[in-house]
């Protein structure tokens, strides 16, 4: 088999997310280990067996990374933590549930405000998920949408598609806005 052109890989063309929040956090997740990489079903069965029950209670964190692998922590865990300091192709919460051989995604959604991803950022999740070939839904169970405040900076979630900024009134714009 040909080697493969340097800079050319299964994962090109993922549309990198970089992380927008506040710098204490990503300083501060530089002590702190990134997630586990769940590249197939015996890692993600390994890492969600392995869990105190009390904490499936809760959707935990995940990113997505410019390779391609999903990657899991704790809930609570920063996104940028868990990624590694890294930008991502698709970060925010899941949850799983058992299924007949294993697990599958009960509820996914982009929620995360240290990236700020586009909800398209999906397609990016559902291809690490079926990489390790585990059941999904067709779509995330929540699609959060961000904008940056034109006019103060803030990071605002657009609630009921209302596009106006929570801290200072600004008119946000209809596409995303953090690159
Ligand atoms: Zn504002």
């Amino acid at each position: 088999m040909a080697p493969r052109p340097p800079g050319r890989g299964l994962t090109d063309g993922i549309r990198l997310f970089p992380y927008v929040g506040p710098p204490t956090l990503a300083e501060a997740a530089r002590t702190q280990p990134p997630g586990t990489p769940a590249r197939t079903r015996a890692d993600l069965s390994a890492w969600l067996g392995a869990r105190p029950p009390a904490e499936h209670d809760e959707p935990f964190t995940y990113t997505v990374g410019a390779d391609g692998v999903l990657r899991l922590a704790p809930r609570r865990s920063e996104h940028v933590a868990c990624a590694g300091g890294e930008p991502v192709g698709a970060a925010g919460e899941i949850a799983f549930v058992r299924a007949a051989d294993g697990w599958m995604v009960d509820e996914a959604d982009n929620l995360s405000t240290g990236y700020c991803p586009d909800p398209d950022c999906w397609t990016v999740l559902a291809a690490a998920l079926d990489t390790i070939g585990v059941g999904r839904p067709d779509a995330f169970t929540r699609s959060v949408v961000f904008r940056r405040c034109p006019r103060c900076g803030e990071r605002n979630v657009v609630r009921d598609g209302y596009f106006t900024c929570a801290l200072c009134d600004a008119d946000l714009p209809s596409e995303w806005n953090f690159a």
